[in-house]
This record gives structure tokens, sequence and C-alpha cells, in this order.
């Protein structure tokens, strides 16, 4: 059952606040938009639904959801709620799958946009078109997965992802959407050429790099705060049939870092490099290499942990079948120059496509087990280069020494591969970590529990902010303008500036607590 805890904090903050409390019913939204004519409907009986999202702690009702059957009947359900003005209590979330951890896609008596209708109901809704520059045309509500499925039809792929691929277009390109192709390509939100947008004021905008450039900017990491994402143009590149999959061990967090570095900084190197931080007790170190087999059986079979902290390194390399033999020798040119623990050696060969909805599998292992509609207290952060080794040897030396409830990725990306016109906020600095604590909470109380998580959580997070370690939050959980203001920092005022002009009544995306709908 979410926890509705912190919602109940973000109430009390409005209503302090001095916002309006009238929260609007079914028959609110009935009189102020029934006469609308829709290809789609408002529906009333999944509310429940619409209020829970993955984080699971946090569960706001709506008075309505709109499950749109066209572009036009989002643009005139914003547009009527624009209309209604000041006076009207109502505000608009766009809900993608729902994989928000805090209640960034619900809205508090508000209406939730069911985007994934609106990706249903379009004729054939993912247009891949080939090419000199390949690119497809998908709806906001689409689920990457399926976007993946249409395009390797035509023998193609996007070519930056997310690790998990049942997350919507509009959802990702909200936030950023990194992985470990990231290095390479940027974010997801550096490959998109254009967008089509319902905006705060109800009105169907296209945007681009070229065109009405501001909003096509404002809109990528923008948080949903800009406008609804109901289309999106994005790169393509040739899609490779298989992938080779290998992971190697680490004692040292230094070494470890600096092949990491090492490897996003060459020209010829992996197709995706990440990495993760195995602390024993969690048991991860006996699932890491599941389903790997080793270069070596015999030494790794010796291979003791003895209880240290272990990093990771996860790698690709794409090939052909055709081409198994160039991977190989390649493969064994970039693993000679790395210094990992040499009998930790593990891979697997795989498709692109069991690659790349490698988190799927995992999912589908903990639903059985009840595991996967859980509280996730995840925690998300950017570590400047010149602060990651501070941070590690207070967080998994100290803080995290004894327990964690979850896999801990970290890996590098490169600044120069994010577009900083982008709303998306990032450190200041050449590389930088991405830090995933991406902790389930089972239990109700205990190790097992969302206040055990949380309280780790603060610990770093407290760290971070008294040690000048310059981190900013990925999926920034914040509940007060105050704390937005000083993520964004000198950014905040193009922000604020964006919103009054493609939102002033502060209608869109609530759930993420930056801007109070205007009274
Ligand atoms: P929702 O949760 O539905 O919405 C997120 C926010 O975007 C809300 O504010 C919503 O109002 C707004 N929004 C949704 N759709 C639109 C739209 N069409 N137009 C405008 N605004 C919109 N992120 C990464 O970067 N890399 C990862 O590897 C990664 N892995 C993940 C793995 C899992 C298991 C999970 C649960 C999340 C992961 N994420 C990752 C985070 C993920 O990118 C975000 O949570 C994302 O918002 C989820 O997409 P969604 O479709 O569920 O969006």
């Amino acid at each position: 059952k979410p926890s509705i805890v912190h919602c109940l904090k973000l109430l009390m903050l409005l209503a302090l606040g001095g916002v309006t409390m009238h929260v609007p019913d079914e028959d609110d939204v009935v009189a102020s938009l029934g006469a609308l004519r829709l290809d789609g409907h408002f529906s009333f009986d999944d509310a429940h639904a619409a209020a829970r999202d993955f984080g699971n702690r946090c569960s706001l009702l709506p008075a309505a959801v709109l499950h749109p059957g066209s572009v036009s009947d989002v643009a005139a359900t914003v547009r009527r709620v624009f209309q209604l003005g000041r006076s009207s209590p109502l505000t608009v979330a766009a809900r993608g799958h729902g994989h928000s951890l805090l209640g960034q896609s619900q809205a508090a008596g508000g209406i939730v946009v069911k985007m994934e209708s609106l990706a249903a109901a379009a004729a054939r809704a993912v247009r891949v078109h080939g090419g000199a520059s390949p690119h497809v045309d998908a709806p906001g509500g689409e689920l990457w997965i399926n976007v993946l499925h249409e395009t390797l039809k035509h023998g193609l792929a996007p070519r930056s992802w997310t690790d998990y691929l049942h997350l919507t277009v509009g959802g990702t390109l909200s936030n950023a959407g990194v992985s470990g192709q990231a290095f390479r390509h940027g974010p997801q939100v550096s490959n998109v050429n254009q967008l089509e947008i319902v905006t705060g004021r109800g009105e169907v905008v296209t945007c681009s790099h070229e065109v009405n450039s501001d909003l096509f900017y404002a809109a990528l990491g923008g948080l949903g705060q800009f406008g609804i994402i109901t289309r999106a143009r994005i790169a393509l590149e040739p899609a490779p049939k298989m992938v080779r999959w290998i992971r190697v061990l680490y004692s040292d967090f230094e070494t470890f870092t600096e092949d990491q570095e090492k490897l996003i900084a060459s020209e010829k190197t992996f197709d995706y490099i990440e990495g993760f931080v195995i602390i024993n007790r969690t048991g991860i170190l006996n699932n890491w290499r599941t389903s790997f087999k080793p270069q070596d059986p015999v030494q790794a079979s010796q291979f003791q942990s003895d209880g240290r902290v272990l990093y990771c390194l996860e790698l690709t390399m794409n090939f052909n079948h055709d081409e198994a033999d160039i991977m190989e020798q390649e493969v064994g040119a970039l693993l000679s120059r790395l210094r990992y623990i040499s009998s930790t050696l593990f891979y697997t060969d795989v498709t692109y496509l069991e690659f790349l909805d490698r988190v799927h599998t995992s999912e589908l292992k903990l639903r059985a087990q009840g595991l996967w509609e859980v509280p996730h207290p995840w925690l998300n952060l950017l570590i400047p280069r010149s602060t990651v080794h501070k941070f590690a040897k207070e967080v998994f030396g100290k803080i995290l020494k004894d327990s964690n409830n979850g896999p801990i990725l970290l890996y590098p990306v490169n600044r120069t591969k994010w577009d900083n016109r982008t709303s998306v906020v990032i450190p200041d600095e050449e590389i930088f970590y991405l830090v995933g604590f991406l902790s389930s909470a089972p239990s109700s109380s205990g190790h097992g529990s969302v206040e055990h998580a949380m309280n780790l959580n603060n610990k770093i997070v407290d760290f971070c902010e008294k040690n000048g370690v310059g981190m900013k939050q990925y999926l920034a959980p914040y509940t007060t303008q105050k704390q937005w203001k000083a993520h964004f920092g000198a950014r905040w005022e193009t922000f604020e500036r964006r919103k009054h002009t493609y939102d002033p009544l502060a209608i869109l995306a609530p759930g993420q607590r930056i801007f109070p709908k205007a009274s």
C-alpha cells in the first residue's frame, strides 16, 4: 500500500502556501469539460490506477483520467482548463508509463492524461524513415520497447537508451534518458530532431533545433513543465544483430574509474560502458555473473571476494554474425588495456534486443516473487569527476558499508555530449558520474524498509551538501520551489521565463511541485 506521508506533507505545504484547497470532483470536471467533443473519453473509475507509480510512496487521486483518441483531445482539454483560468483549481498531468518515483505523473484533483491511450489510438503509430538520416516518428506515449520492435523491422534502432525500455518516449525525454551509450551519443534528449507539443495554453506546436527552438530545448529534460510531448522524431542508426556482453571486477575504486574514463575517452572503444558497485551481504555478489560464462573457469572458481566492496565494469561490443572474429579481436585488444582482476572476466553473447530489454527479464522474475510492486526509495545523483573519489570513500566505505537494498550503478559520461540549451541540469565539469542507488523496500520495518533506505539516502545527500561534492540530483524528488531554485542555480531564470511563456497558469505536471497553479 503506498505510503501517503509524503503526499500529506505536500498538501500541508500547499495549504500553508495559501493555495485554495478545493479539490475538484467528478461533477466539477463534467461541468467544466463535459461539453468537449472528443475522439477519446474521460473516465472516472480508473483514478486509483492513475494515482499509483513505480515509487509506490505517493498516491494523489485525480478527478478524472483523459484517454485521448487524438492530439486534438489533449489540446482541447488543456485549452479548456487554460480558459477556465485562475478560478479553476484544475491541473493536467501527462502520464507516460507511471514509472516516476514520487508522484511526478500524478495530479491531485486534476486531470491525468493517459498518454499510452493516444499511442494506441494513432494509426500506424510508430513511423520509421530510412535514407541518409534515418529517424523514427513516435507518439509521446509510446513505450521505447515498442519503438525498438518497430525500428528493428527496418534493421534500424535508436542510438541512446535507458537501461529499461518499458518507459514512454515523452516520459524519458522529459528527464534526460541516460544509459551506457550516453558517453558516445549523449543522453536520449541529445538524439531528438523534432517534437510536437501541446503547450499549457492548449496550442499544438511543432519545434526543432531550427523552428520554435526555445520550446524544443525547454521541453527536453523539462519535467513536463512546458507542454505535453505528443510526438518525437528520434535519430536512428543501423541495428547490430548481436552483442558481446562482458563483466569484469575490480577491488580498487581508483583503478575501476580510471579504466572507465580511459574507455569513454577512446575513439575505438566498446558500444556500451556502465558499472556497478557490489557491496557484500546484498546477495548481488552471487548474481552478478548469473548467465555469464567465465573466460577461465578454473581461475574464476577460485576467486574469493573476502568481504570487500567490489566494482563491476559492464561493457558490450555490437556485432553481426559474420563479424564475430573481428569482434573477438577488438574485444581482446580493448580488454588487454584494462586492469581488472584477471580471474573475473565473464561474458555472454545475446541478441541486441535481449540486451536492450535486459531489465524486463529481471522485472518478470521480481514480479513473480511479488517484489516489483514494492516501494522504491531510489536516489539518483550526478557526481563530478573531481569529487567522485571522496564521495565513494564515504558512501561505499562508511554509509553503506553494511547494508543497502538494491543495485548501485556508477558510470561516467562526457559533458560535451549534453546540450546546455535543454532544461537538463548537470554538474559543471567535463566528466561526471551517474550514481544510482536503486533500492527496494519490501518490508515495513528494519533493513528492508522505506525508512531505512531513506535514512541512508539522506546521509548520502547530507554528506554531498556539507562537503562541496557539487552533486546534482537526477529525477529529483524536490517538494519546494526553494529546493528547485537551488537545483537549477543560474539556470532558474531561464526555466522560470520559459514557464511563464509556455504554461503561464502552471497547469502542467503539478506532481513535480515546481510551480503552484496560478490562483
Ligand atoms: P511518467 O512517470 O509517467 O512521467 C514522468 C514525468 O514526465 C511526469 O512529470 C509526467 O507528467 C511527465 N510526462 C510523461 N509523459 C509526458 C509527455 N508525453 N510529455 C510531457 N511530459 C510528460 N531513467 C534513465 O534516464 N535511465 C535509466 O536507465 C532508467 N532506468 C529506469 C528503470 C526503471 C525500472 C524505472 C522505473 C525508471 C528508470 N528510469 C531511467 C527513470 C525514467 O526515465 C523516468 O522515471 C521516466 O519519467 C519514466 O517514464 P514514464 O513514461 O513512466 O514517465
